[in-house]
């Protein structure tokens, strides 16, 4: 991946830190969690470390609690071969109502779509807060400019905002490392902490999700938690484009690859081949959590014993579950189900020389693990649900001297990537019991065929690409925010813009009506021209330099009335119609309409359901009006509609929705007003450009307009125009300037 620029430092803030530090005789040692995150970062600090690469220039920091770290650590900075770790402390209440509570009593079961798991306690949230806050106050301590901050998972939601608003400057990067749920489950959090979560974490420049339906389910719960604009995958907030993307996070192929054939590994297989004699082996291994499916899967592997006889006494499962959480009266209770599943399991089929299930309750070393991915003829892994899941690709990198068979369940991330496995609902245990017949006896050419695609993809997008990828989308995105900055205008830039006018011998300008030179009124037709403001129009037009341009979503009959004996060029319905200066109006465009037909009794229908809102039809667009509606409800239908003529568009191409100011408008998709603009300029005529609007259907307008022209957009929004300008009085104060300046 190429490299496009270059990171100072890169200071990870995750809940956990990634050692146990443990009291020596030499002093304090540091040794490595489990868990899919810390496994990725040491990979990637490792493979730096290797390379020398000079993509991030000194040690990597992570800020962290640590599970027993001792009291010395809070006052004694703590070195480490691969990072400086900075100690965040919580008071251990606190740390109890925040990651037992909020984090693992609501967000993990929410996130993971067990809702009836969910407790909701307002000392939860609290402490959620007042946990966020000590680690802002811990980074705030050591920031430096051209600081990379990486922000990681669903205990820091609210950090990267709190580090914006005493940070504005610094690069953050988000990535959330368990599913983003769909709306519906989101709603389930109380209001106030839906919009604190939702805020908190729009603070980022990147958000990163495992996969692209986590990033939809965000972009649709910013859409209904907050009046941001959304397009595509990008956030307009009020100060700056925010990006939500996905980012599939990928292993070290290469370690997990090649451990398969090192000494100790083999060793390992010795000693297990010797144990199975002959079985065939299923493994699984997993942490103890509800989301993992361990009883599922059991009862899957049960009705597979019941329904084929003729595997008894030839296969072995190795049921691994990896110790987590396991105080917890929930996990304890699961624990104990599990147990008693094995046991019954084991009970009821094994035979003096056989055992179908072999239940381990430990962690696994590496090349254990590594040795039981190879040797295994089936990685049966089967989480209800699952952020990613790293053993599943682990798994695919470790076929190298057995090629075995992936069975993974459709609710795991991974599965978007691994999608030559065989992909099962992970509920159903008829299904898992085929499935289990079937990867048994699959034949070696199509097993190899399956594995060979998973394994080129794996070892292409591996822990370092996703670091890297997201290191420059997160790069891209600030250049954009860049570009989109909002810049007011001060007084030198009007001096500059009136010094320009009067130097010019042809000037262009571009003027929307809406918004820009009359304030929006109750109904589209009482927001008439202001006298004021059509006698500086007129004085403007009357100048044989000038060309005026009116430029408007309006239909033309009340541009018309609005402009009669004026002489402006105006451009009606978005550029559907155009009257040059002097002459009759004119529309070069051909649409189709009957998408209108279609999209007519759906707006009917929002208009009937939606008090105050109404239709506005023009020859090219149907627009649907919710100024004086009931601003709460009307923001409930409009993202209900959104999503309805979303659906559409996917099937149909001739017809596009613009949002403009408290209205929705569908029009046909073959013009825009930068089109009618670009009709407009005389290539190389004009020596003075100036354009204002105020929303996003300018922005066409702003886009295709030379480099040198004065772009100018009102209020506060991000833009593509070079200005902001704060209200309709001060535009119209510039353009009495520009007037009386000859
Ligand atoms: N793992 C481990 N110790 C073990 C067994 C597994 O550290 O005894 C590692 C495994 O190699 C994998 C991670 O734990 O990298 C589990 O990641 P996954 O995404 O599958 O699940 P998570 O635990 O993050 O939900």
């Amino acid at each position: 991946m190429e490299k496009i620029t270059h990171i100072e430092r890169l200071v990870i803030a995750a809940y956990r830190l990634p050692f146990k530090i443990t009291k020596t005789k030499k002093g304090y040692r540091a040794v490595q969690n489990s868990g899919g995150l810390v496994s990725a970062i040491l990979a990637l600090s490792e493979n730096l470390q290797k390379t020398k690469n000079e993509f991030i220039n000194s040690k990597i920091v992570w800020a962290g609690i640590g599970d027993n770290l001792p009291e010395v650590t809070f006052t004694n900075k703590i070195e480490n071969e691969h990072f400086d770790i900075i100690p965040v402390e919580i008071p251990q209440r606190t740390n109890e109502l925040f990651y037992g509570g909020f984090c693992n009593d609501l967000l993990w079961p929410l996130f993971h779509y067990f809702p009836t798991y969910c407790v909701f306690d307002d000392a939860y949230y609290e402490a959620y807060q007042d946990a966020n806050a000590r680690f802002c106050d811990e980074l705030i301590k050591i920031i430096k400019p051209g600081d990379f901050i990486w922000i990681h998972d669903y205990q820091l939601l609210l950090l990267p905002e709190m580090l914006r608003q005493r940070a504005p400057d610094v690069t953050i990067g988000f990535f959330l490392h368990i599913p983003f749920p769909s709306f519906e489950l989101f709603r389930l959090l109380p209001r106030e902490w839906r919009k604190a979560i939702i805020n908190g974490m729009l603070g980022a420049d990147l958000l990163g999700f495992h996969i692209n339906d986590y990033a939809q389910h965000f972009i649709k719960c910013v859409k209904r938690t907050t009046s941001f604009e959304c397009r595509q995958n990008i956030i307009y907030t009020h100060h700056k484009l925010v990006k939500a993307e996905a980012f599939p996070i990928g292993i070290d192929f290469e370690k997990f690859n090649s451990a398969c054939l090192s000494k100790k590994t083999v060793t390992v297989k010795l000693k297990v081949k010797k144990i199975l004699s002959g079985q065939k082996l299923i493994f699984s291994v997993d942490r103890l959590d509800y989301s993992k499916g361990l009883l599922s899967r059991l009862a899957g592997y049960e009705v597979f014993l019941e329904k084929y006889p003729q595997w008894h006494g030839k296969v072995m499962f190795n049921f691994v579950v990896v110790p987590s959480r396991d105080h917890i009266k929930k996990y304890k209770e699961m624990k104990k189900e599990i147990e008693s599943m094995v046991g019954r399991i084991n009970g009821k089929y094994s035979s003096l020389s056989w055992r179908p299930i072999v239940y381990q309750y430990k962690s696994l070393s590496f090349n254990e693990l590594v040795a039981l991915y190879d040797l295994s003829d089936v990685g049966l892994i089967t989480p209800l649900r699952d952020g990613m899941n790293l053993v599943a690709k682990e798994y695919v990198a470790c076929q190298v001297t057995n090629e075995g068979v992936l069975i993974l369940s459709e609710m795991a991330g991974a599965a978007d990537e691994l999608s030559e496995a065989i992909l099962i609902n992970p509920f159903d245990h008829n299904e898992m019991a085929e499935v289990i017949a079937k990867a048994l006896t699959m034949n070696p050419t199509e097993k190899h065929e399956r594995l060979e695609k998973m394994k080129h993809r794996i070892m292409q997008y591996n822990v370092f690409t996703w670091a890297f990828d997201f290191f420059n989308q997160t790069f891209d995105i600030k250049k954009q925010q860049h570009t989109m900055a909002t810049t007011f205008i001060e007084d030198v830039i009007t001096k500059q813009i009136v010094s320009d006018y009067k130097k010019a011998q042809h000037r262009t300008l571009f003027l929307d009506y809406d918004g820009t030179l009359v304030p929006f009124a109750k109904l589209p037709e009482l927001a008439t021209i202001h006298q004021n403001t059509l006698k500086v129009i007129r004085q403007l037009s009357i100048d044989q330099k000038n060309q005026i341009i009116i430029i408007s979503g309006r239909d033309k009959e009340f541009l018309d009335q609005q402009f009669a004996n004026t002489n402006v060029t105006l451009v009606a319905e978005h550029g559907y119609f155009i009257k040059v200066a002097g002459k009759e109006w004119e529309s070069t465009i051909k649409s189709d309409m009957a998408w209108k037909e279609t999209i007519r009794p759906i707006l009917t229908e929002f208009v009937d359901r939606c008090n105050g809102t109404f239709i506005e039809e023009k020859t090219g667009s149907l627009a649907w009006h919710y100024r004086n509606a009931n601003s709460e409800n009307a923001k409930v239908r409009l993202h209900e509609l959104r999503d309805r003529l979303a659906e559409l568009i996917r099937h149909k191409t001739d017809f596009e929705i613009l949002e403009g100011h408290k209205v929705l408008e569908i029009k046909s998709g073959r013009y825009d007003k930068g089109e009618a603009a670009k009709s407009l300029l005389k290539p190389n005529h004009s020596d003075f450009i100036f354009a204002a609007g105020d929303d996003r259907t300018d922005e066409f307008l702003f886009k295709i307009l030379p480099e040198n022209t004065y772009t100018i957009r009102i209020g506060s929004s991000p833009s593509l125009a070079k200005y902001n300008i704060t209200s309709i009085p001060l535009l119209l104060k510039l353009l009495k300037e520009l007037a009386a300046s000859v």
